[in-house]
């Protein structure tokens, strides 16, 4: 669904020098596939995430969707936070709604939609709540449910798991997958940023690596997983290992 080609990406850094971030990454995310990037901290995983959902203009090389040169965030691409980026002072329904807000989609429309998206993710009953009022994991639950209010066909994680605790991690990353699994997701391809491989290997049916050299990409490591997920199984273990 989504394709780089070729694509780099360069920051200033504080002495003024151009640094690469990104180099020449090649990747295609496919429709029906979840596939996780692993990599050190300061190796662009972020930053690639940003620029596949248009949020940040690649310096070299192309990016498509659905085989068209992307310019700026696309319709059908969404992302998720680290750090939740709900608006304090809205409900838990108003933050949902937002991102049909932007887009001026009917206000009847907007609120069956958000209800929706909030009683898929299993928030029902909390959508007049205030993000203070939420426990962590239910906040990144408020954060999944507007990014899928829009029925992404992508949906981009960067590291939507890691600001919570192990056992509140875990239970929303089965109940995503438990979603996907079953189909009711709208979303057709995710792409998920991960610290943990175990993380990883649990929800991706491939992984990525970039191994990097302070700010450049020395490889990226393409594996194919078995299903069923299995964490004890020995090809799973074997590459975590590995
Ligand atoms: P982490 O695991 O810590 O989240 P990451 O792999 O997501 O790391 P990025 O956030 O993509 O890494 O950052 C890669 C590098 O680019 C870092 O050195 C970072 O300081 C730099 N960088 C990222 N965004 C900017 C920016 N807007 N301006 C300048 N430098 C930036
Ligand atoms: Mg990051």
């Amino acid at each position: 669904i989504v394709e780089l080609h070729g694509v780099g990406k360069s920051f200033r850094s504080a002495d003024g020098h151009s640094r690469p971030v990104l180099e020449q990454v090649d990747f295609h995310l496919r429709e029906g596939e979840i596939v996780a990037l692993l990599g050190q901290s300061g190796s662009g995983k972020s930053t690639m995430l940003r620029i596949m959902a248009g949020l940040v203009p690649a310096d070299r090389g192309q990016v498509r969707y659905r085989g068209q040169p992307m310019s700026g965030p696309a319709r059908g691409i969404s992302m998720v936070f680290q750090s939740f980026a709900l608006f304090p002072w809205l409900t838990v329904r108003q933050n949902v709604e937002l991102g049909l807000e932007a887009r001026g989609v009917p206000r009847a429309e907007r609120e069956a939609k958000a209800e929706a998206a909030i009683a898929l993710i299993g928030l029902s009953g909390f959508e007049g709540a205030l993000p203070r009022e939420l426990s962590g994991g239910m906040r990144q639950r408020v954060g999944i449910a507007r990014a899928l209010v829009t029925e992404p066909e992508v949906l981009l994680m960067d590291e939507a798991f890691s600001a919570l605790d192990v056992l509140t991690g875990e239970r929303l990353r089965e109940d995503i997958l438990d979603l996907w699994d079953s189909g009711q997701m709208p979303t057709q391809a995710m792409l998920v940023v991960s610290h943990n491989i175990e993380e990883a290997v649990m929800m991706a049916d491939r992984v990525l690596i970039f191994a990097s050299d302070p700010g450049r990409i020395r490889c990226q490591l393409s594996v194919q997983l078995p299903r069923p997920r299995d964490p004890d199984s020995a090809d799973v273990r074997a590459l975590i290992d590995e």
